[in-house]
């Protein structure tokens, strides 16, 4: 069956922080709005994250610090305009989040604001435990009151340029194939993590509908990408229990105090350096027979997560990290009484398609934003910068695809 033909100015990709981010920012501008994605509005990584998002608001803080942290957690290989478009966009961002619902966390009248890995200052803003679920929840809302149309359980399938914009067609879950006109195309399908790790048969932190077709599609009709084989693993996945498979402790866990150990009971890394640098200290600690097993065999390192009460007091787990502790808790362990057993596992792709800092791609009328983009986290990202990305660039390009359409 083949649904009537749909026209729009704007075509979202994606209802993840960036797709909803930019479709709200598209109609804010006058232009008419369709979002496809594959499963329900909103379904998607951005859900997922934990941790928090990162922003210049601290008392000590600035955005020349939050740019260089960020140009050196990168390796230096990020693009210094998409960079500093981030950071400056920072404050902005959470403030447009509080201003459609997102509860971000006090302390008294004052953001909560938390040091994390390859951060020099306090930075970054959590609203509870589940920061992307809450950026879900008010981002639907604010896409339901836009009057954007949204096409749930449909996916994007193939993409032509024709005069005067695009053409697209989609799959929807009962079968059904339409196309859509559009003007102007916005890619926020996510770097695919999920799909890449199927493939080469690894865990991953990934959503079930992360995989890369968006990207391998922009690709194949010419757009530039970028540190396309730059890949990074959340440090601490946890391997036992079974059941937690593909999970990541947060890296607050480490924030608050948890320390990583060898079997020997060695500390082997700075718990708070760049993401990569304390993933790579766990391989190869394994590597070098210094790791401890799983009941089943699997190499890990210890999260000595009972440290944490010790630092900061007993209850602290329970308050600030209830969501990892009631998670082990249905697995059998108590993390405030008992250490666990983590190792990397494959979380985000660093590159993605090249983008100006208006999120236009190398091609005509076709946009980008969020995980699917390259350039703006180098060759590492710092943890907290991608929720970020997602509402700085989604909202830049959103804005952007609109003004393009009805120029
Ligand atoms: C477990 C976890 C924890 C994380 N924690 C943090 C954190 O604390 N802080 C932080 O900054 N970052 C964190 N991240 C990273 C961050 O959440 C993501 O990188 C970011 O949210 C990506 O947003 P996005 O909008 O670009 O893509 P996504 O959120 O991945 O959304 C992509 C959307 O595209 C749709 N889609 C995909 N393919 C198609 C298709 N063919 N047709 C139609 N639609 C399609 C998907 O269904 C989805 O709706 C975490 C990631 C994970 C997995």
């Amino acid at each position: 069956m083949t649904a009537p033909d749909t026209r729009c100015d704007v075509l979202v990709v994606g209802s993840g922080g960036a797709g909803m981010s930019a479709a709200v920012a598209a109609r804010e501008q006058g232009a008419s709005v369709i979002i496809i994605t594959k499963a329900a509005l909103g379904a998607s990584n951005t859900g997922r994250a934990q941790g928090g998002i990162q922003a210049a608001l601290g008392p000590e803080d600035s955005t020349e610090a939050h740019f260089e942290d960020t140009l050196a957690a990168g390796h230096d290989d990020g693009d210094p305009v998409l960079v500093r478009t981030l950071v400056e966009g920072g404050p902005g961002a959470i403030e447009w989040l509080a201003s459609i619902g997102v509860p971000f966390t006090r302390d008294g009248d004052e953001l909560r604001v938390i040091r994390c890995g390859g951060a020099r200052r306090p930075r970054l803003l959590q609203a509870g435990e589940r920061t992307g679920a809450e950026m879900v929840r008010a981002l639907r809302a604010a896409v339901r009151t836009s009057g954007a149309r949204v096409r749930e359980s449909t996916a994007l399938m193939s993409l032509v340029p024709v005069a005067g914009g695009w053409r697209a067609t989609t799959l929807a879950k009962d079968g059904s194939h339409s196309e859509v006109m559009a003007t102007t195309v916005l890619l926020a399908a996510g770097g695919g993590m999920g799909g890449e790790a199927a493939r080469i048969g690894v865990k991953s932190t990934n959503h079930s509908d992360a995989t890369p077709e968006v990207l391998e599609m922009a690709l194949a009709l010419g757009a530039t990408g970028r540190d396309l084989d730059s890949w990074q693993r959340h440090p601490t996945g946890a391997i036992w229990p079974p059941g937690l498979g593909g999970y990541a402790l947060p890296e607050t866990t480490r924030s608050y105090g948890a320390t990583l150990h060898a079997a020997s009971g060695e500390q082997f890394v700075d718990e708070l350096a760049p993401r990569d640098v304390v993933a790579d200290a766990i391989i190869r600690t394994v590597e070098e027979g210094r790791g401890a097993p799983a009941p089943d065999g699997t190499m890990g390192v210890w999260l000595d997560t009972t440290a944490i009460d010790r630092v900061n007091g007993a209850g602290f787990t329970a308050d600030r990290l209830a969501y990892v502790h009631n998670r082990y808790l249905t697995q059998g362990v108590d993390i405030t009484k008992e250490r666990v057993l983590v190792h990397p596992v494959l979380h985000y792709r660093n590159g993605g398609l090249v983008i100006d800092e208006h999120g236009h791609t190398t091609l005509d009328g076709l946009y980008a934003a969020g995980e699917i983009t390259g350039g703006v986290h180098g060759t590492n990202r710092l943890m907290g910068n991608s929720l970020l990305d997602t509402v700085v660039f989604g909202r830049i390009a959103g804005a952007a695809a609109a003004r393009e359409a009805l120029s």
